[in-house]
């Protein structure tokens, strides 16, 4: 993962925009219109998913999109306008893995700063172990703990969410966690 790109144009006039503190007070640089003025702010993103269960096991998706073509993936996915955190995660399962959940509580908030992103893993009972993945995914399966391929798991946020994860269901109690990765 990396930061997004800079912005180059101006969102509302088209310009070429420079990447300067603005003359208001503030403190960062932003990438500001030198002919219409406008202030364009970026702000993180961000990430909404399941780890959806059916007894023992837990269901990952092949992503079938780069980056990480090929490596295993809790059903996640950018937050949409509109909606909430847990509608956003819900939506995601359901694009990326045909899956149908009951939505249970947020189980872990990962802090990726370095990207600019924030990661929600709300943990989520699955009806049947029947998928219909999307075009997003090559497979959906299932898997026990000890099956995870933990090797070609496709990103930290669902490495150390899916490591919480079994460490809980061992110590018999799911809690919330909240994780910062540097
Ligand atoms: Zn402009």
């Amino acid at each position: 993962m990396s930061l997004r790109r800079p912005i180059r144009h101006c969102r509302e006039c088209g310009s070429q925009v420079a990447y300067r503190v603005p003359d208001d007070g503030d403190t960062r640089e932003r990438a500001v219109c030198p002919a219409c003025a406008t202030i364009h702010y970026e702000n993180p993103l961000n990430v909404v998913g399941t780890v959806p269960a059916l007894g023992e096991r837990v269901l990952l998706c092949k992503r079938n999109i780069e980056p990480r073509w090929g490596k295993w993936t809790l059903p996640a996915g950018f937050m949409e306008l509109g909606e909430t955190t847990a509608q956003g995660a819900q939506r995601e399962t359901d694009e990326e893995a045909g899956a149908q959940i009951a939505l249970g509580p947020l189980f872990s908030l990962v802090n990726v700063p370095h990207v600019g992103q924030v990661h929600l893993f709300y943990l989520a009972t699955l009806h049947s172990d029947v998928f219909h993945p999307g075009h997003e995914t090559i497979e959906a399966r299932l898997f026990a703990e000890d099956e995870i391929p933990w090797d070609d798991i496709a990103f930290r946020t669902v490495r150390v969410t899916l490591e919480r994860y079994f460490s809980d269901r061992r110590s018999g109690r799911l809690g919330l966690h909240c994780i910062d990765l540097g």
